[in-house]
Order: structure tokens, then C-alpha cells, then sequence
């Protein structure tokens, strides 16, 4: 995790890295998923994103999505302080259902929402 990704923002190469992520396990079509937040190193700029990967038997098989979106600063914090109360606590279990509740819901209710918003790849550029 040394290198970030390709940051569209600013169009710096490895500058955008991933603070948190959370493993929420199988969701959806997918059978591993993660969410993750991020910021540029350069320009400051916070998100989330989005890990999808399905395996279907043979390795070559195997499907990755790793999407990118630009969140304020206010929305940046809500992830934030939702996948911090995921890596343990008292709250993690709970918070992790809310997390694949979000997932499962596409992200579409307040206070963290990025339906509708357009997403990145994220790239190792
Ligand atoms: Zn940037």
C-alpha cells in the first residue's frame, strides 16, 4: 500500500492513497468487497471508494472494480468516522452491518451519498 493511486484531480501520479479500508466480505454480485476512504496527497482532496471483486471458479476468471468519488469534507468525515468504528470496539459489528446496509443501498442516503455522483478508476499510475 507504499503507492497510491493516480489522482485525476490534480493528475498526479501516485499521490492518491487509501486511509481506511474495511472488508465487508460477500455483497451484492460480488464476492469480496471493501470501502475504503482516500485523499491526495497533493491536492487534499478526500473520497471514498468503492473494491469489488467477484471470482467465479478459474482464477483468470476473476473481476475487479476499484472506483473512486470525490466527497466534501463533511461527507469525507462521516466515512471516516463509520470505518473507524469498524476496525474494532464495541461498535464494530454494528457498524460494519451499516456499512454493508450502505453498500447494498449503493450509497444513497445521507450523510454519506455518492449515487448519482460520477466515479474514477483507480489506477497504480
Ligand atoms: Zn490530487
Amino acid at each position: 500500500m507504499a503507492d497510491g493511486f493516480w489522482c485525476p484531480h490534480c493528475e498526479t501520479s501516485r499521490s492518491l492513497r487509501i486511509l481506511q479500508s474495511v472488508d465487508i466480505g460477500a455483497a451484492g454480485n460480488f464476492d469480496e468487497v471493501a470501502i475504503q476512504s482516500i485523499e491526495c496527497d497533493r491536492c487534499g482532496k478526500r473520497g471514498m471508494a468503492i473494491y469489488e471483486e467477484s471470482r467465479r471458479g478459474a482464477l483468470d476468471d476473476e473481476s475487479v472494480a476499484h472506483t473512486g468519488y470525490w466527497l466534501d469534507r463533511e461527507t469525507a468525515v462521516h466515512i471516516g468516522l463509520l470505518l473507524s468504528a469498524c476496525q474494532g470496539g464495541p461498535r464494530q459489528n454494528e457498524s460494519g452491518a451499516e456499512l454493508k446496509k450502505r453498500y447494498s443501498g449503493h450509497f444513497t442516503a445521507a450523510p454519506i451519498a455518492v449515487a448519482g455522483k460520477e466515479g474514477f478508476p483507480l489506477e497504480y499510475r
